[in-house]
């Protein structure tokens, strides 16, 4: 079960709203018992019902998705059905509605749930003076369109946001927190985890040579070197320092020794590493089936500490 003090903003809203529907519609389904309207009553105990299970599911899960989906499309056919039955002037619930679909929803399902819901309002308010259809035509149109301009902006903040947490500021690639995210994806598939660790030799003789901002460039340029001998589905991550991994889940343990060896030789052999003296420290291993994650990457930190002690500029391959 998930602990209250991790719930976010969205999920207390969308459980706050299905609640007082659910305390709303249920004492509303007694008044219908009361009014001897059964059918109705029945109505509205299932909808309780439906709500119950959701709040329930999403209380347990904290997973808002099928809970937002759920709120949505009753905000929106609660207006649409307070229009219908108490007339034009209930119009006015169409703009916490939008506001709260395009809050719940990714952009695109929103914008094709509200535009349904704008079609069937433009029917209702068709027979309303022509004022008033102006006035909330124009005005429902201004307010859905900004809404979606500032669910599209949102949208693209959190892509950019989401991509500067992932990279190394100075080297662009891939930075340890990546690492760790795309390890629990991979591992939640089922995949088998292979990875290649990486440590520049004697790097500290760069920075005692040429200093620490020349230092950073040549880290920059063996990076950008690595980074162009993988291939787009080989992710390379900085971990710190001059210590990088490749994650090569795809790939069949042969073709992971081929590409070591092969980064090994291409990297020994560039006009970077020779101007420098630079050479490759590498370690080569999987996870074992059910293996901690932990344990893999102790076992592979070892593999690479064996590479430095046996004299540097080697591939030591973890057989199983
Ligand atoms: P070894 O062969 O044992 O790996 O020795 P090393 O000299 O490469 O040193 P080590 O890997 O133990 O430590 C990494 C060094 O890289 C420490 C520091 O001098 C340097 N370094 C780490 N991060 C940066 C950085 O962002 N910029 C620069 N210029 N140097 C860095
Ligand atoms: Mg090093």
């Amino acid at each position: 079960m998930k602990g209250t003090s991790k719930r976010n903003e969205q999920d207390i809203v969308v459980l706050g709203l299905i609640g007082i529907y659910i305390i709303a519609v249920g004492l509303l389904g007694f008044y219908r018992m009361w009014r001897e309207e059964y059918a109705m009553m029945v109505l509205d105990w299932s909808l309780v019902a439906v709500s119950i299970g959701i709040f329930i599911y999403q209380w347990r899960s904290g997973n808002t998705r099928l809970a937002g989906y759920y709120v949505s499309v009753l905000a929106v056919t609660g207006v649409v059905l307070t229009v219908a039955l108490k007339g034009i002037g209930q119009v006015l619930w169409a703009y916490p509605a939008v506001t709260l679909v395009f809050y719940l929803l990714p952009p695109m399902h929103a914008i094709i749930l509200w535009s349904a819901g704008l079609v069937i309002l433009s029917i209702q308010i068709s027979h309303a003076s022509l004022i008033d259809i102006v006035l909330i035509s124009s005005t429902l149109i201004v307010t859905s369109l900004f809404c979606v301009l500032f669910a599209l902006k949102m949208k693209q903040q959190n892509t950019n946001l989401r991509k500067a947490a992932r990279q190394d500021v100075m080297t662009k690639v891939h930075n340890r927190r990546a690492f760790y995210e795309d390890i629990k994806a991979l591992k939640a598939t089922g995949q088998p985890l292979t990875a290649i660790f990486i440590d520049l030799d004697n790097f500290k003789n760069v920075n005692d040579r040429l200093g620490h901002v020349e230092g950073d460039l040549v880290l920059q340029l063996a990076t950008d070197f690595i980074n162009k001998l993988l291939k787009p589905k080989h992710r390379l991550y900085r971990m710190g320092g001059d210590e990088f991994v490749v994650m090569t889940h795809q790939l069949s343990w042969q073709d992971i020794c081929q590409l070591a060896h092969s980064v090994h030789k291409k990297f020994a052999d560039s006009p970077l590493a020779k101007k420098h003296q630079l050479t490759l420290s590498m370690a080569v291993g999987g996870r074992q089936n059910d293996e901690p994650v932990s344990r893999w990457l102790n076992r592979l930190d070892g593999a690479l500490y064996d590479a430095k002690k046996k004299g540097r500029n080697q591939v030591v391959l973890l057989s199983d």
